[in-house]
């Protein structure tokens, strides 16, 4: 049997990220992915002669200092970026703003906003310096840790400002600063909050929320070739030190023996580990190891959101005129589903054209739906299923077009995902995406069985900005297998 100092199960970029930290130590490491291509919510896959981003399309954390400029540097990887001075242009009614790092209409729309954002900038500036400095400390023996948090990480994280904030919500946040109950101002904020954070102003921390609330001001870019090029290139950074990846291969259970795991039984195969991480969460865990995912897990974690996706090929530039790539259109929600809450279009740049033929786009649309519905009418009939996955389709096409004006003529290929579809390609559990409670400082705890050699990656474990979130995540794991090995 093969074995490996650590099998990393799963190919998104939480177990990406590990890989590659942890093969440029020179461990030999092992990554399973289930899937033909790597990076999870954050791949780009091709169909008819298009590439679409499979969920995330806007990257953050590449900024000076940012977790995934540190990642870069540190593995030797140029991410190819395409900087986005406009994040993204949000509408709403008769709101339109264009979402940039000065916020010039933020506030000639919400004037009574601007000490809001003043707080917003201060504590996320502190927030990016702790993460760096994280970071710094990176592979550094415990002392020196313990000795840089006491110097330099704590008096930073004790500011007013910052203590302030980590004790409450988002939604408390905007009622002391008298904008909590003004219906359109906390709209744009929880339709911020969904694509940063992947949850809403009552459910986030609002330090995680000033922090996910930065994107904008933090040189957001896309890549060329998509979102999928950050994992394509820690694949070729994992395989270039040795370790090694095997794509399409599922792993079907981890086989445990007292208080570690002793083998991954995979549809091919069988590995030993000396570490194991899994790029999933403890319902994850718990199928892998034959038990039952803890009935409260859900509900504990206040998980209840998947996405609901459309990829299109379109064949014609829906963005031309306008200042942004990416467009929100946010509306009040439709009874207690918070789908069309907000709708995100996502278009490939004209001048990519690994993305789509020239003169086409390829588009990711997304928004948020509750999970549980989707799996009971799969259960109740496929006909009802399919009846409902088309409907709420109309409804996103007949919303863009509303705001974009009519190109159903021009759509070649119109793909549609539920949260089915996600558990499916991503093995998460009930195809939850977001929605995750992030009320406290802490993420949702994620028990792991007591297992000494089991470690989870990914963004169940750290809430905030997504990529970045996870690769800070991942990168503190990867520090934490090098201390033990
Ligand atoms: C619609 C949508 C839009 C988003 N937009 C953005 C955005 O614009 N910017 C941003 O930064 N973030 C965004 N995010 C969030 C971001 O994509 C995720 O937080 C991040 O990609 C999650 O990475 P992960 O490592 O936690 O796991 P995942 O992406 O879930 O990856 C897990 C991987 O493990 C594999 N796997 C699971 N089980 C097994 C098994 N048994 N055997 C083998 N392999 C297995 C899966 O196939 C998958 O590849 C978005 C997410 C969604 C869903």
């Amino acid at each position: 049997m093969e074995s490996y100092d650590v099998i990393i199960v799963g190919g998104g970029v939480g177990g990406l990220v590990s890989a590659a930290l942890l093969a440029d130590e020179g461990m030999r490491v092992l990554v399973l992915e289930q899937g033909k291509n790597l990076g999870g919510c954050a791949a780009t896959f091709s169909r008819k002669g298009y590439r679409f981003d499979a969920g995330a399309t806007i990257g953050c954390g590449f900024h000076d200092g940012g977790p995934m400029q540190w990642l870069g540097d540190r593995l030797g990887i140029r991410w190819p970026l395409l900087t986005l001075p406009i994040a993204w242009e949000y509408l709403s009614g008769k709101v339109q703003l264009q979402l940039d790092s000065k916020r010039e209409s933020v506030f000639a729309v919400f004037p009574a906003s601007e000490e809001l954002w003043r707080e917003q900038a201060e504590a996320s500036d502190i927030l990016w310096r702790v993460t760096s400095e994280l970071l710094t400390l990176y592979g550094q023996s415990g002392f020196r840790k313990i000795a840089a948090t006491a110097t330099s990480l704590l008096p930073k994280l004790a500011r007013t400002r910052i203590v302030k904030l980590a004790g409450t919500t988002a939604l408390r946040w905007l009622h002391r600063h008298g904008l909590g109950d003004d219906t359109m101002f906390r709209r744009f904020i929880d339709a911020q909050l969904l694509i940063s954070a992947q949850t809403v102003s009552t459910d986030s921390n609002a330090l995680f929320a000033a922090l996910a609330l930065d994107l904008p001001r933090k040189a957001p870019a896309t890549l060329t070739g998509g979102m999928g090029t950050v994992a394509d290139l820690l694949g070729e950074a994992i395989a270039c030190r040795g370790g090694k990846i095997h794509l399409n291969e599922q792993v079907r259970r981890l086989d445990q023996a007292g208080d570690r795991i002793q083998q991954v039984v995979t549809s091919r195969s069988q590995y030993l580990g000396k570490q194991i991480v899994l790029n999933g969460s403890t319902a994850s865990l718990a199928s892998l190891l034959g038990k039952q995912p803890s009935s409260a897990w859900p509900a504990d974690n206040r998980a209840r959101w998947g996405a609901f996706i459309l990829h299109l090929g379109v064949q014609k530039n829906l963005m031309d005129g306008r200042k942004a790539r990416h467009i929100q259109i946010a509306q009040a929600m439709e009874k207690d589903d918070i789908a069309l809450r907000s709708v995100f279009i996502s278009s490939s740049d004209a001048n990519d054209l690994s993305r789509a033929p020239a003169g086409h786009l390829a588009l990711t649309v997304s928004c948020h739906t509750n999970v549980a519905q989707w799996w009971q009418v799969h259960q109740e009939s496929r006909p009802k299923y399919l009846q409902k996955k088309q409907k709420l389709t109309e409804k996103i096409l007949d919303s863009m077009e509303q705001h974009l004006g009519s190109f159903r003529d021009d759509i070649d290929l119109c793909l549609s995902g539920t949260p089915l579809t996600y558990a499916r390609y991503t093995g998460r559990f009930q195809g939850l995406v977001g929605g995750y409670a992030q009320t406290g400082l802490f993420a949702p705890r994620q028990p792991c069985y007591g297992l000494k050699n089991l470690h989870l990656v990914g963004d169940h474990r750290f809430p905030g900005q997504s990529l970045p979130g996870v690769t800070v995540g991942a990168a503190l794991v990867a520090d934490k297998i090098m201390r033990m090995c």
